[in-house]
């Protein structure tokens, strides 16, 4: 019988706290100011193995991983030990859940890669645990140069839902979250059939008017992609999309927060126009994530990624472009903290209960006795988390500290 004690502040209220677990489920848990005569025998140190570290919370989930550790979730050479590695870099740094991201590519090549996550997913329990479902972003977004980003253009095209309903059946329904331009002339009644069938719906790379965004909104749209990227270098000063979209409460905005892809003072607008109740982090990271600095072909293009972590691409008009993040949610959860006036509690939620909101999990007490563990101890250092131990049922991995 596996049982571990898990010592250290909840994130959220700071109460010292100690979590007995047994076979991966929180057995017991107590206030660890209790006078130590008051003890029960469950929580009897010397039998247990005892974790601890500063701070304890929920894993962090997170819906937009496009790969990490050299392997791309876009690619037709994606095999079930490749996806297996990109779970484990994420426990690593305390993501416990994730929805690997396919983004714009032939048709071939999106079947093959849903068809390999769905057999990594068939063929191994701790990616069926952790595999949220997948986010498709993509290749039904904006054509023009700016709001792609590093979309390849040659594979860029409208909505056809013939062609989506195969995806799904290759992914066996698990297509959770799609990113599209509601730009298109069918993406509004592609965006009502999706919402109609549970898929969450998100906005991105696209260059929407305000009326093209309230129709989308009106069908079932409920997220903006990484709200901030994905746009035009220069917009006019209003009215714009992003205006449109920072006024539209019915959408959340996910947010990239790896230092790179948006000022903290943009953060800090965006957080308090929507409100945290309405925004959540994204790792986007890469296929780059957890690699050394250098050179490096990707999405056939060549990327660079610099000692400071950020990740650059050159488009065909020579503009230099952001490829994706090359770090996880642990730096985001970081970032926010420090960048933004959020409490510790509060950027942490970002990552770690609102993506579970998002999707319609419950988010009760995370140490209710008997719930499956899904934790991330860590320290907090001068301007980053230290990952002490993720724990995921009775997987205990430490982190990268
Ligand atoms: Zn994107």
């Amino acid at each position: 019988m596996a049982e571990w004690i898990l010592r250290a502040r909840r994130f959220d209220t700071s109460g010292l706290v100690e979590v007995l677990l047994r076979d991966g489920h929180v057995q017991a848990v107590r206030s660890a100011a209790t006078p130590a005569q008051e003890q029960g025998a469950t929580f009897e140190k010397g039998r247990h193995n005892v974790l601890e570290a500063e701070y304890l919370a929920p894993g962090f989930w997170d819906i937009q991983v496009n790969g990490a550790l050299g392997h791309n979730f876009t690619s037709r050479e994606l095999t079930p030990d490749a996806v297996r590695a990109v779970c484990e870099a994420c426990l690593r740094h305390g993501t416990t859940h994730f929805c690997p991201t396919v983004i714009t590519s032939d048709a071939e090549t999106i079947s093959f890669a849903l068809r390999a996550l769905t057999r990594a997913i068939d063929d191994d329990a701790l990616v069926r645990e952790m595999v949220l479902g997948f986010h498709l972003e993509g290749p039904y977004i904006c054509p023009d140069p700016g709001p792609r980003g590093a979309h390849p253009a040659e594979h860029v095209r409208p909505p056809d839902w013939e062609e989506f309903s195969r995806w799904q059946e290759a992914a066996q329904g698990r297509i959770r979250v799609v990113t599209l331009a509601p730009t298109w002339p069918q993406a509004i009644q592609f965006i009502a059939r999706l919402s109609e069938r549970g898929v969450v719906v998100a906005l991105g790379h696209h260059n929407a008017g305000s009326d093209q965004i309230k129709s989308a909104v009106r069908a079932g749209a409920r997220l903006c992609t990484h709200l901030g990227n994905g746009c035009d270098l220069f917009l006019p000063r209003h009215p714009n999309y992003l205006w449109d979209q920072l006024a539209e409460d019915a959408l959340w905005a996910s947010i990239i927060c790896d230092g790179h892809h948006l000022p903290g003072s943009v953060i800090k607008c965006i957080v308090r126009c929507k409100t945290p109740s309405r925004c959540l982090l994204i790792s986007d990271a890469s296929p780059l994530a957890g690699l050394p600095a250098g050179e490096y072909s990707l999405w056939g293009k060549r990327v660079t990624l610099h000692e400071n972590g950020r990740t650059e691409t050159v488009d065909e008009r020579g503009q230099r472009l952001l490829a994706g993040a090359a770090c996880f949610l642990d730096t985001g959860v970081a970032r926010a903290w420090r960048d933004t006036d959020l409490a510790l509690a509060q950027a942490v939620e970002l990552a770690s209960l609102q993506p579970r909101r998002l999707l319609s999990q419950a988010t009760d007490d995370f140490l209710q006795p008997g719930a499956r563990a899904d934790f991330v101890l860590f320290d907090v250092g001068e301007d980053r988390l230290r990952i002490r131990y993720t724990i995921l049922g009775e997987q205990v991995v430490r982190g990268e500290i």
